[in-house]
């Protein structure tokens, strides 16, 4: 245990600074900063070392966090960093855009706030990086085996990292020009800078894991193709066509799913030229429908580009600011919060039911109708008389998202559950030597899920290919997250 008393005398909860607002919404770099010294090991220290510890229920990876925390408190960096590794192949990624959901469970947060888990996390990996402690963990014996795996986003590279260490050869194909999915082009620069997965890659790459971007399967080589090459193929394409905005004049110039906004947002970060792909929201007031996380990065990019106004529209009303009666310990509640976008600025209105786009002479989208929302038996619904009009030059609809792109997967025989890619609780498919891991099989979720699947994919498939595995699987297909 780290400090037997420390979670006695060290009672609140320290994070680690942020850059202040005006200096970050000069520039698109992390807002988090380090958290060093005293203050860190302080936090720690606060880790009960749980007989039963929660932390490890909420976390889909089953992060070791009594013993990292432990191993942190007494400055052993190489073996926190062992421990972490042991079930996450990022924590750089999760330790950064992790919401966290090991501190929603930590025991400690039954009375006094939870242990900074996350912070730890990733202290562990940053250091470790700078210590020269996360090398390429080369194969010793090859198996024969080939296998293909489709996308690149935290599944993929989770599941491509595990089959290559276990000595299989593996392909990891990618539509985009570069690797890392929505890590890469959905997720902004402020949240994760992507020299973080440029680095990983490298480790990758030096392992023996090899990367072909541009090539879309389905379209640039066909599913059956590529399954015929190799013994065994995982499906890990993500989960991003956008639910629609179902009002009058969502077509108007000016009106734009998120990543459409996003993803040349996030390109042009990477020194990318970009012609008229960018849509700048500089000067322009700017209306993002949709309260989750895509909206709030929607949010913080849009500030960024100097919007003249940013307002965010939640058709719900506003959740409460402590965890509710029906929500217990340990479970992830559904609280009010304030992301870092939310710290920079911006209006954010609950109960605010869209009724319709309003365009100008040139059909372009001049303001938003906005009603608020009524609760009936047939659900939310805009109250009629309430309608008032928000000044809009810039809509962008951040209202989820219904499920994976499936069409030539089902032409080649994959089936749906729903609307996402149906699979057993081991990931396998009606098509044999076929897996399915991350958001196309479970729907948009998070980063350490999607992480969790690729560990927990790769197990399968390497008992496909072995007979036998030694790899962990943290979660089946099936699990769900620890919610109400
Ligand atoms: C804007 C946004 C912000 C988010 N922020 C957070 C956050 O802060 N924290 C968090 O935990 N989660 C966040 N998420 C969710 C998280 O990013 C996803 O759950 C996670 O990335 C899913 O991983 P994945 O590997 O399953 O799919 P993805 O990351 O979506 O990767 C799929 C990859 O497959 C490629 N692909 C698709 N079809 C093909 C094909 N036919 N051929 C070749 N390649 C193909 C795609 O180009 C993509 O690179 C966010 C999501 C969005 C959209
Ligand atoms: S539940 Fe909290 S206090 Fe207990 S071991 Fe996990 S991190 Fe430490």
């Amino acid at each position: 245990m780290a400090d037997p008393t420390g979670f006695l005398t060290v009672r609140e909860r320290e994070l680690p600074p942020k850059r202040p607002v005006p200096l970050r919404l000069l520039d698109h770099r992390e807002i988090q900063q380090r958290q060093d010294g005293a203050a860190f090991i302080r936090q720690a220290g606060r880790c009960m070392d749980c007989g039963v510890p929660f932390c490890h229920r909420g976390c889909p990876l089953g992060n070791l966090i009594p013993e990292f925390n432990d191993a942190m408190w007494r400055g052993q960096t190489a073996r926190a960093s062992e421990l972490l590794h042991a079930t996450n192949n990022f924590p750089e990624f999760t330790g950064r855009a992790c919401p966290a959901p090991c501190e929603d469970s930590c025991v400690l947060g039954i009375n006094q706030p939870a242990v900074t888990i996350k912070n730890v996390e990733v202290t562990i990996i940053d250091r470790a990086f700078e210590q020269g402690l996360v090398t390429p963990q080369v194969p010793e014996r090859m198996s024969g085996r080939t296998v293909a795996v489709v996308g690149s986003g935290p599944a993929g590279l989770a599941c491509a990292q595990q089959l290559t260490r276990a000595g299989h050869a593996v392909v990891v194909y990618e539509r985009e020009d570069r690797a890392g999915g929505l890590l890469r082009y959905g997720i902004p620069d402020f949240k994760l800078e992507k020299h973080h997965i440029d680095r990983r890659l490298e480790q990758m790459r030096a392992e023996g894991t090899r990367f072909r971007t541009g090539i879309e399967v389905g379209v640039d080589l066909s599913w059956e193709e590529l399954a015929a090459r190799v013994d065994a193929v995982v499906v890990c394409t993500g989960a991003v066509v956008p639910r629609e905005l179902a009002v009058p004049g969502a077509e108007l110039d000016g009106v734009h799913f998120a990543m459409d906004y996003l993803v040349p947002a996030n390109r042009r970060q990477a020194g990318d030229e970009l012609g008229g792909e960018l849509i700048d929201a500089a000067g322009k007031h700017v209306v993002v429908i949709g309260g989750g996380d895509t909206g709030s990065d929607c949010i913080g990019t849009a500030l960024r580009q100097q919007a003249a106004s940013v307002t965010s529209l939640a058709i719900g009303r506003r959740p409460p600011g402590e965890r509710p009666e029906d929500q217990p310990w340990p479970t992830v509640p559904r609280v009010f919060e304030v992301s870092t976008s939310h710290e920079e600025g911006g209006e954010r209105r609950f109960l605010a039911s869209t009724v319709r786009a309003v365009g100008d002479e040139h059909g372009r989208v001049r303001a938003l109708s906005v009603a608020r929302t009524e609760y009936t038996e047939a659900g939310r619904v805009p109250e009629p008389g309430t309608e008032e009009e928000i000044p809009a030059d810039l809509v962008l609809i951040a209202m989820g998202f219904s499920g994976p792109e499936t069409q030539a997967l089902e032409d080649w025989g994959l089936g749906l559950s729903g609307r996402v890619l149906g699979r057993a609780a081991d990931y396998s498919t009606a098509l044999p030597g076929v897996f399915v891991a991350g958001d196309a099989g479970r729907g948009q979720s998070l980063i350490v899920w999607a992480i969790a699947e690729g560990r927990a994919a790769a197990a399968a498939v390497d008992a496909h290919l072995s007979g036998a595995t030694a790899l962990p699987s943290p979660v089946t297909a099936h699990d769900r997250a620890l919610a109400v």
